[in-house]
């Protein structure tokens, strides 16, 4: 039993994600309601149909090429803080991948390194300030872990997704230090954070993808 991550793990992730992004819209956005300006239900499932078009009609690509036009679907397409900074993620999670067809464990761990480190970089977020960063600091963390132990890409995305949901529920009792929800000061302590919350449903969305490609043999 295999589990792969290449250029069609990569697509049928982005298939995943869009449709779960569609289907929790009414969740983001109330989650955005409370804290934020209702808009990132409706951000984040246009960007990612958008970029669900658009890779329909790209030809053959590798990892590389899929994650960076992605990114730049994103960011072009989606208005808000997290189109940026979800366009920039994965642009340069893109660019953190060589040309190989087929990324390991350990290109996983890096290539989400590289992501966290352009969200951090851009937003200038830590973890704690109850943003997506609280949910994807842990995934990568869990990424690496899982990586040394040499784990398949599906133990540690399932590792990944778990502390990224973890992550997400600890938004909840804090107070937001960045983004718009920062404006309310303690107000926005115990809502939980919507963009850590479209994090987990993107993570869980490319666990889902890798582990449909076990071959039973
Ligand atoms: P906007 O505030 O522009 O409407 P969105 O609704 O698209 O933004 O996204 C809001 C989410 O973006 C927040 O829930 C938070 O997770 C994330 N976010 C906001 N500011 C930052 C930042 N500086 N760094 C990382 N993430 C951020
Ligand atoms: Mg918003």
């Amino acid at each position: 039993m295999r589990t792969r991550v290449d250029a069609e793990t990569l697509r049928r992730w982005f298939a995943y994600a869009s449709a779960s992004l569609h289907e929790q819209r009414e969740h983001l956005t109330q989650l955005d309601a409370a804290i934020g300006d209702a808009d990132q239900g409706t951000n984040m499932d246009r960007g990612f149909t958008v970029v669900v078009a658009k890779l329909h009609a790209l030809e053959a690509a590798t990892p590389r090429e899929i994650l960076i036009v992605a990114g730049t679907t994103l960011m072009s397409s989606v208005g808000g803080t997290s189109g940026a900074l979800w366009g920039t993620a994965l642009r340069r999670a893109g660019a953190a991948l060589g040309d190989a067809g087929e990324i390991d464990t350990s290109a996983l761990a890096r290539t989400f390194e590289a992501a966290l480190a352009s969200v951090i970089e851009l937003g200038g977020a830590e973890e704690g300030d109850k943003t997506m960063v609280d949910a994807l600091a842990p995934a990568t963390r869990a990424l690496r872990e899982q990586a040394e132990r040499g784990a398949t890409p599906a133990v540690a995305l399932a590792a990944a997704r778990a502390a990224a949901e973890e992550g997400m529920h600890a938004t909840t009792p804090l107070q937001a230090r960045k983004g718009r929800a920062s404006y309310l000061g303690e107000r926005s302590i115990g809502h939980q954070d919507p963009g850590a919350t479209a994090t987990v449903l993107i993570v869980a969305a490319l666990e889902r993808a890798v582990s449909d490609t076990v071959d039973h043999v």
